[in-house]
């Protein structure tokens, strides 16, 4: 008998379609899908932060030569131990054990596919029946859409934009219960542009210590701070209450296609190992694929070796385009920024739609406004605030200035008239 087309018995997992649907990457999808095939001018992506295509952000010579180096050896053909290779580990562990008070061991070091799967390794590993995480918000959507695929409930405290986006501790002490397992924070921020003080890092610390929670710290933007703030990772605080901190290559190095990250354990008193979550991070990377031996090969010399140079003239160019962004943000008066943008590559600004004929929300305005002026900016809904909009500031300094002439220009031919 012949199969007709109905009875095949297959079918996709629903699941994985309403988990993708909340990621910057599907919103970005819908936006770029409504710019206007017949305007001659370029599309300016003030959307996603990969400013990796930009000259003037390309990537050190020490990291190029690095790959380079590792293929040529022939050493990093092979398969790679689950977890990484020593070397790399031991990279990684000397890299951040510079700004702590305490050193971690290779073993402390898990490599992953980017920070990104860092991200799935440990909230799979807390997604235990009846879990719940707590979360930021506004966040980095991934988080949700990676707890909704393995079912691990999230919960969402509140960052305080007068507060220079510090996280509301009432909130999260009304939000935790005795199935909550860990709280998130994410520093410097995405998608707020902020950078939080030593001070703040230790309320967090002592918040989770009260709640008996583990802190997972993403740090992909670690050392991208070009306010009056130094970075200082929360692994400092390890010692208080077990810290996971989650990091990668692909900001600090503008090297995102390279796909190097890692989860480390800052848990100098042996908390995570004794509750068994060690193990299960282990067992996780067991069963799934690991970062490509030869970046791996080229991660020593890539921490070891790049210049101080290099990392401030990143943090200049960054620094110079916070500031066009925050004084240009100003001419524009229904988006205003709460807070100028002290670190990473984002800042959020609150969009007043009452200013605007025709524009009902966040979502309406981009889509607007990627159709009639080609700019691409990212509706706040995608990251938990209805009607706020980020905008990320690394692109070429003479093309931002250009996306914000035309954001202006698109509300003066929107804004109500009297
Ligand atoms: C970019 C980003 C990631 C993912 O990093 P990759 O190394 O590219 O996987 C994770 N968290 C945040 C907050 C990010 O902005």
């Amino acid at each position: 008998m012949e199969n007709t087309s109905d009875n095949w018995k297959f079918k996709g997992n629903k699941e994985l379609n309403s988990a993708s649907a909340i990621t910057v990457r599907g919103a970005l999808n819908a936006l770029m899908s409504n710019l206007n095939a017949s305007d001659e001018r370029a599309a300016i992506p003030l959307g996603h932060g990969d400013p990796s295509a930009f000259p003037c952000f390309r990537t050190t010579t020490v990291a190029d030569d690095a790959i380079c180096d590792s293929v040529r050896s022939a050493k990093f053909n092979s398969y790679s131990p689950t977890v990484g290779i020593l070397p790399a580990r031991r990279a990684v562990a000397d890299y951040l054990s510079q700004d702590l008070p305490y050193k971690l061991s290779p073993d402390d070091v898990y490599l992953t596919l980017g920070c990104t799967q860092a991200i799935e390794v440990i909230l799979t590993v807390l997604s235990s029946p009846g879990a719940n995480i707590l979360l930021p918000r506004p966040g980095f959507p991934y988080y949700e859409a990676r707890a909704a695929f393995c079912n691990l409930e999230v919960r969402h405290f509140d960052l305080l934009p007068e507060k220079g986006w510090e996280v509301d501790f009432d909130s999260v002490e009304a939000l935790a219960d005795k199935n909550t397992v860990a709280m998130v924070i994410i520093n410097p921020g995405n998608p707020c542009g902020s950078v939080y003080s030593y001070e703040h890092l230790e309320k967090v610390a002592k918040m989770a210590k009260k709640l008996g929670i583990i802190v997972i710290a993403d740090e992909v933007y670690d050392h991208l701070a070009f306010g009056s703030k130094p970075f200082v990772p929360m692994g400092v605080f390890g010692s208080s209450v077990p810290v996971v901190t989650l990091g990668s290559i692909s900001k600090r190095w503008i090297v995102p296609g390279w796909r190097l990250g890692w989860l480390v354990t800052n848990d100098p008193n042996g908390i995570l190992r004794k509750s068994g979550i060690v193990d299960c991070i282990i067992a996780f990377l067991n069963v799934s694929a690991d970062p490509v031996t030869f970046i791996q090969g080229a991660l020593p010399q890539i921490l070891e070796k790049t210049k101080e140079d290099f990392f401030s003239k990143i943090k200049t160019i960054l620094r110079q385009a916070a500031d066009i962004c925050y004084e240009k943000i100003k001419e524009i008066p229904c988006i205003e920024c709460p807070q100028k943008p002290e670190g990473s590559m984002f800042v959020m600004v609150k969009l007043d739609t009452s200013l605007l004929d025709g524009i009902d929300n966040d979502m309406d305005f981009c889509l607007s406004l990627a159709s009639e002026e080609s700019v691409i900016v990212l509706p706040g809904i995608c990251v938990g605030l209805r009607n706020w909009l980020r905008i990320t500031f690394a692109i070429e300094p003479a093309s931002l200035e250009d996306g914000l002439r035309r954001i202006k220009s698109f509300y003066e031919r929107h804004s109500k008239k009297k």
